[in-house]
């Protein structure tokens, strides 16, 4: 068997043209445009490019960004009350703090101190209880859960009745995801890094949805004839590149495989390390001493691919449906905040 690919990328092409065109309706009724929020604390460079991405997102579909940045030193205070602020600001609809926050701050705090109405990731604890209780309605669903059942509903997988594990059990995906398939009426199994035999429980499953983070972990023979496979996992698989070779850093000695910079190279590339040309050392990327500054440094780099939680080459073989690393899940979760957003300005029209 070679399973049907569910495409992410043109599933979550439809739901933006969908809220696009949602979002264009309420300001020519009534002259509102959906206003999301970032509050992004501190320079880790995948948390800017998230954020950048969900600006962007909300820019193609008639949205407004409001994009709020803060020292990594922020005080507890400072982020709290700028969350305040947003909260009674009317142009406001839905408000993303992007995580992980620095060690310092109290996330369960900050995440509780966003208003219901405009809690757009779904994260807050009021909104995960709501979601976990038979019902009851969240104001919102988190994003990626969300975009998991919509790829499920889109490609016509039956839910109802059907038996469905879960590999993981976070707040933000595992556990929301599971309480999503309750609702739909699948009988639901969650398995988490102490669960016993999980190929055997696997290979009951119709619907199975990795997203434990562990590169390529559900193989072929953990799947099912047919059953419907959702990959959330995102890792990246090192590759071998024609030039690597094995660098020892003069800092702490450890080994590792690199090699220099072809500037022809394409695809996903990772800095590594440095070797300092000035005195004929390598060092790993966080370990170059500070008395090298003003040396001729160059990058040492590591090619990557992105891959999911599922043996893609295996598992297609046996699957009925399967989402692609990369497009599957991923293109999902931007497109449900921008659908999350329009539910906040909505909500704020009493539209909801
Ligand atoms: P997480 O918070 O680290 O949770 C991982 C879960 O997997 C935990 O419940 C853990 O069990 C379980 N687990 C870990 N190793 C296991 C093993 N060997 N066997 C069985 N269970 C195991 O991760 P997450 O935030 O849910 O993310 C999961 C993956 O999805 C990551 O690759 C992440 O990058 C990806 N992700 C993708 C998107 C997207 O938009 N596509 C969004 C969010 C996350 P315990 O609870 O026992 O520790």
């Amino acid at each position: 068997m070679t399973a049907q690919l569910i495409d992410g990328t043109a599933i979550a092409a439809a739901v933006r043209q969908e809220v696009a065109a949602e979002a264009a309706r309420i300001k020519k009724e009534h002259d509102l445009t959906p206003g999301l929020a970032t509050v992004l604390v501190g320079e880790n460079p995948a948390s800017k490019a998230y954020v950048g991405s969900k600006q962007k997102a909300c820019e193609e579909l008639g949205m407004n960004s409001i994009g709020h940045k803060l020292e990594v030193t922020a005080t507890q205070e400072e982020v709290e009350g700028l969350v305040k602020q947003l909260n009674a600001d009317p142009a406001v609809h839905g408000i993303l703090v992007q995580l992980p926050l620095p060690k310092h701050l109290d996330e369960e705090k900050i995440l509780s101190a966003i208003s219901l109405e405009k809690d757009v990731d779904g994260f807050h604890p009021l909104n995960i209880g709501r979601l976990s209780m038979k019902g009851r309605i969240p104001w919102f669903v988190p994003c990626t859960p969300a975009g998991c059942i919509e790829l499920l509903v889109r490609s016509g997988v039956e839910i109802e009745g059907a038996e469905a594990v879960i590999l993981g059990r976070s707040n933000i995906v595992g556990l929301p995801v599971s309480m999503l398939l309750l609702h739909r009426n699948a009988t639901i199994t969650i398995c988490h890094s102490r669960s016993q035999d999980l190929p055997g429980i696997c290979r009951r499953a119709d619907i199975l949805i990795a997203a434990v983070g562990r590169l390529e972990m559900v193989k072929g023979d953990w799947v099912k004839p047919g059953a419907a496979v959702i990959d959330v996992g995102i890792n990246q698989k090192w590759l071998t590149h024609p030039a690597d070779r094995e660098w020892t850093c003069a800092a702490t000695g450890e080994t590792f495989i690199a090699h220099r910079k072809d500037q022809s190279e394409k695809g996903g590339r990772r800095k590594v390390g440095v070797y300092c040309a000035t005195c004929d050392k390598a060092y790993l990327k966080d370990q170059v001493p500070d008395d090298a500054q003003g040396h001729e440094l160059i990058s040492l780099f590591r090619k990557y691919k992105l891959v999911g939680d599922v043996d893609f080459d295996e598992v297609k073989e046996v699957a009925g449906h399967l989402t692609p690393v990369p497009g599957g899940v991923g293109p999902m979760t931007i497109a449900m905040l921008m659908q999350n957003t329009l539910r906040g300005a909505k909500h704020a029209l009493g539209l909801v």
